[in-house]
């Protein structure tokens, strides 16, 4: 069974230790076995200086628990930023150094989007800085045990597939964020198949990102515009960070094709999940162990039943859909 991890949100934290400490205990007692820390949640990097006495406080919280850590980069770190790359490189570098310093093996970095450009450089020439930006992070990172796992965004699946394999090193693999997937296939794409694509992203995942939506697009995220999380929530539309089986993820599938994966699955919620005495927790861990387990208990039928007869394809006809648990 995969060990399963609960993001902890960086808005909400902002900076307030206790608060972090809170929203770790929650979790250890809700059951999950690992945690994300966001590095910018917790005020640890300045200006791309670690806060030394910032990472002994994080650090010593931390230990008080027994929980495997994975780090999540600033959600706006971009090596594709032009108009101020240096910065980037060096947060990136302390983001790994906090990585390391808190015994965590695993950070995630947003796949990069290219910004600033006026006409100066194609982007073809930007997508090679990031390369080689990503060469250079990939070797610090191993250096420090640490493997970086670029993660997709509102993005394309093969291009990230291609930077990783561009970039060649050990360190650089990939977080599969199936939610964000999900929504780009559906609006992006349609008549693309969601599934084949995890299928086909399966050999570079080395951490995954799990959360339900309804796979509709909000176009206007892109113009940093979006309506906020209570105009979006009645409609259905945009990156909800839904607990698994409230929106139409079919999870069973993505589970069924992620076959031979045993990295941690961080289920990445909405901070509005963490209210309410932290009461949606526990169910969303049940929910989620439960889909994982009734794929593995399939799993080891079809092996007992006929060697290694399992089915590689997903089975979409015995996709049921799942009981929707009141949000109280
Ligand atoms: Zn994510």
């Amino acid at each position: 069974m995969n060990r399963i991890g609960l993001n902890i949100d960086s808005g909400r934290i902002n900076g307030d230790l206790e608060l972090l400490k809170r929203d770790i205990r929650a979790i250890a007692e809700a059951g999950f076995d690992a945690a994300e820390v966001p590095i910018h949640g917790v005020d640890a990097v300045m200006n791309g200086d670690l806060c030394v006495g910032r990472v002994k406080q994080v650090k010593k919280i931390l230990n008080g628990f027994d929980l495997e850590y994975s780090v999540h980069a600033p959600d706006d770190l971009n090596l594709q930023d032009i108009r101020y790359p240096e910065i980037h490189r060096k947060v990136f570098r302390a983001t790994i150094r906090f990585t390391a310093e808190i015994g965590a093996k695993t950070l995630v970095y947003h796949q990069g989007k290219l910004r600033g450009n006026n006409g100066d450089v194609t982007e073809e020439e930007v997508r090679q800085i990031e390369i080689d930006t990503l060469i250079d992070l990939g070797r610090l990172a191993q250096s420090e045990g640490v493997t970086v796992c670029i993660e997709n965004t509102y993005s394309s699946i093969t291009h990230l597939m291609r930077l990783i394999e561009s970039v060649g090193e050990k360190s650089i693999k990939m977080c599969y964020d199936f939610a964000h997937s999900y929504i780009y296939m559906n609006s992006t794409k349609p008549g693309h198949d969601f599934i084949r694509s995890i299928q086909v992203a399966r050999p570079y995942v080395r951490h995954a990102h799990v959360h339900d939506n309804f796979g509709k697009a909000n176009l206007e995220s892109e113009l940093e515009s979006a309506p906020p999380y209570i105009e979006a929530m009645p409609m259905g539309i945009g990156d909800l960070h839904l607990p698994v089986g409230w929106g139409t993820i079919p999870y069973e599938d993505v589970f069924r094709v992620m076959d031979g994966y045993e990295d941690t699955y961080i289920l990445e919620l909405q901070e509005r999940f963490f209210e309410n005495r932290y009461s949606v927790l526990k169910d969303a861990l049940k929910d989620l162990r439960a889909v994982l387990e009734r794929v593995d208990a399939e799993r080891g039928e079809s092996t007992r039943g006929g060697g290694l007869s399992v089915d590689p394809l997903p089975r979409f006809e015995r996709q049921i859909p799942y009981q929707q648990r009141k949000y109280k």
